[in-house]
């Protein structure tokens, strides 16, 4: 390394460092006080709140309950976004710590209490450095990451002028399947495109002693089931991905009757536009066979949620060149995941990169996968992610 790049990767050891101990209790604070996607108030308060103390930090609500912060540096130059995740999910926290969720309903289960705390810490950093910067820095607290179906939170950022003059973004995720220490950066296709599908069965409803007069629509929905889940093993390449996932049944309501209506809804999660194509024409075919041969009538419904998290490998060589300048080689390529991002949404507009930061920590029993009541995070990775970050967007300005 040369001795600027020495000295700014001091710089920004020295200055997480010095910031961590806030950025956990602040993560604390997000945590125990968790909104749901949309209903971010509280949090968008406090973020501004916090925010306002940096004098030179031009500041605006934007995408509803979000907020958007620009930080210019001494020197023109290029314009980098970094999005944190602001929303909760609707489930009771059971983490068991001290700093457990205080809103019933609301649980902070996917890590966005630590997105805030980690981006607040990343500004707090740069900022102080910013007199050293050439260009400027976008930070975007996006509301309702879980929420997409009615509107996702990513898209009302972009609506609101968010990606305006920024030439690439960067987003990390805190993410318990990789250990704590540990920070994924791989270029090309991270996480999948989500796609929900809706599928109403309708037959014949009549007496369960007289089968011969009805068309079960529960047992042609269980053959649906089934049948869906032969498409991954016989009809995708092997060598791609996919995932058909049915969430739902809904039908009946009496023992001794045989149900007219079934419901099921369900999830596709692929990596590649030509699998999402294939896979959703496989699932009209299951569907509409199997509803001719037993009679039932059919009516399926799609609808797209997020894209395909696809990392530029040019911001991706760059981010990871940062990383390793930061953690060795606990910066690394790792493989992607089938869960999806509406960090999507920003790449359909501009090049970005989007990383995962491992929480994972056995020792300390963070074991429990995102979404989970029980999830939590080894909160020394957030270290790491301020680290990675802020060296990221500074040498994607250079
Ligand atoms: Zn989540
Ligand atoms: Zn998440």
């Amino acid at each position: 390394m040369k001795s600027v790049e020495l000295n700014r990767v001091e710089n920004i050891k020295e200055l997480a460092k010095r910031n961590y101990h806030g950025v956990v209790e602040l993560r604390r604070y997000f945590h125990i006080h968790p909104e749901l996607s949309k209903k971010e108030f509280n949090t968008q308060k406090k973020i501004i709140q916090i925010l306002e103390n940096l004098e030179e930090l031009e500041i605006r609500r934007a995408g509803g309950t979000g907020v958007i912060a620009d930080l210019k540096g001494k020197n023109p130059g290029r314009t980098i976004a970094i999005r944190a995740d602001m929303d909760a999910l609707a489930i009771n926290d059971e983490c068991g710590r001290p700093y457990q969720s205080q809103n019933k309903g609301a649980c902070h289960a996917c890590g966005h209490d630590g997105h805030i705390a980690m981006l607040l810490g990343v500004i707090k950093i740069l900022y102080d450095i910013r007199d050293s910067i050439s260009g400027n820095i976008r930070f975007i607290f996006q509301p309702s990451e879980e929420e997409v179906a009615d509107g996702s939170g990513a898209a009302a950022i972009i609506k609101d002028g968010g990606l305006e003059g920024v030439d690439a973004i960067i987003g990390a995720h805190l993410w318990q399947p990789v250990r704590s220490g540990i920070v994924g950066i791989s270029a090309g296709p991270m996480m999948a495109a989500s796609d929900e599908f809706e599928i109403a069965i309708e037959g014949k409803a009549g007496h369960a002693s007289m089968p011969q007069q009805t068309v079960d629509s529960i047992l042609t929905a269980s053959e649906v089931v089934v049948a869906l889940n032969t498409i991954v093993g016989r009809d995708v390449d092997p060598m791609k991905q996919a995932v058909v996932s049915v969430g739902v049944f809904n039908s009946g309501s009496v023992y001794n009757a045989i149900a007219g209506k079934a419901i099921l809804k369900g999830t596709i999660r692929t990596l590649d536009e030509e699998v999402r194509r294939q896979v959703f024409i496989h699932i009209k075919k299951i569907v509409e066979h199997i509803s001719e041969m037993t009679g039932a009538r059919c009516n399926i419904k799609k609808n797209t949620c997020t894209y395909v998290v696809n990392n530029d490998p040019g911001i991706a060589a760059v981010v990871l060149k940062a990383g390793k300048e930061m953690i060795d080689g606990k910066a690394h390529p790792i493989n992607p995941f089938m869960s999806s991002e509406d960090f999507s949404y920003y790449l359909q507009k501009i090049p970005g990169c989007f990383i995962f930061v491992g929480v994972g920590n056995r020792e300390k029993g963070i074991i429990y996968p995102q979404h989970h009541p029980k999830y939590d995070i080894d909160e020394n990775a957030m270290l790491c992610g301020m680290e990675v970050m802020s060296n990221a967007v500074l040498k994607l300005l250079e």
